[in-house]
């Protein structure tokens, strides 16, 4: 360890010590997720617009790395395919870092052929791109600037689109109508589960540590929260493992 950062010697980080000495899943989660194979999205994404420039939303993945954790602590593989934050990832996760929706696309596909049993898309992935990246930094003139801008692949409804998909979970950000909303996405995507949060609340959701959600499935519903992510990010999960277990 001369180099001071990696090589033989270096101690494990503390929290992964504590998991690994746990057995990867902690009482009160009581290894719900044991042995499943969970792929989650989180973050934004970064569509270029040239070398230096790009467009993206305020998303922090701060929810998404609160359910890798808790779905750690359940039990399961997890893999984080992650747009850029400035959040560490929880030790024992396997983390695939993008930066464009279509970069995320393709290491999800990869994710799901590999083995997965439960997908959960919590990024804030940008639905349009530039059409093209310049190859020079774009100069400024004197009138206005149009960027073009195309739709990217719907990620999650890929997924949901598969022959055989895994438990597919979506998130939806509303201001108004949440349920109307929530449960047209539910369908239109053919998914098994949507989070909703009202994104109009001030102090919860987006970019925030605590958040407030209801959750749909076909046949059922319910509220969690206010509370932290990493409360709500532990719920969720429990509600996913029994409705997984379920289908
Ligand atoms: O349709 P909308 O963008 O509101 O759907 C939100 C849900 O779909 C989230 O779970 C988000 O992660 C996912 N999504 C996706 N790929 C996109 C757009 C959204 O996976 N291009």
């Amino acid at each position: 360890q001369a180099c001071g950062d990696t090589g033989p010697g270096r101690m494990l980080e503390p929290a992964e010590l504590a998991r690994r000495v746990l057995g990867g899943a902690d009482e009160r989660s009581g290894g719900l997720l044991r042995g499943k194979r969970v792929v989650i999205t989180a973050g934004p994404t970064r569509e270029p617009i040239d070398p230096v420039r790009y467009v993206s939303n305020n998303s922090s993945g701060k929810m998404g790395y609160a359910l890798a954790e808790a779905a750690l602590r359940a039990g399961a593989r997890v893999t984080l395919v992650s747009g850029p934050v400035s959040l560490s990832p929880p030790p024992g996760a396997e983390v695939r870092p993008v930066e464009t929706a279509v970069e995320m696309l393709s290491a999800v596909e990869q994710a799901v052929d590999e083995g997965c049993d439960i997908f959960v898309a919590t990024a804030a992935v940008a639905d349009y791109r530039p059409e093209s990246c310049a190859g020079d930094k774009i100069k400024k003139s004197r009138g206005t600037m149009t960027l073009s801008l195309v739709r990217n692949p719907d990620i999650l409804a890929t997924v949901a689109a598969r022959a055989e998909p895994p438990f597919t979970v979506g998130f939806a950000a509303e201001t108004r109508d949440l349920a109307h909303y929530a449960m047209d996405k539910l369908k239109r995507k053919k998914l098994d589960m949507i989070v909703a949060n009202d994104v109009s609340e001030p102090g919860i959701g987006f970019n925030s540590d605590r958040n407030a959600v209801i959750v749909f499935w076909p046949s059922g519903q319910q509220s969690i929260g206010p509370d932290s992510k990493q409360a709500i990010a532990e719920r969720l999960m429990a509600l996913v493992a029994k409705h997984q277990t379920q289908d």
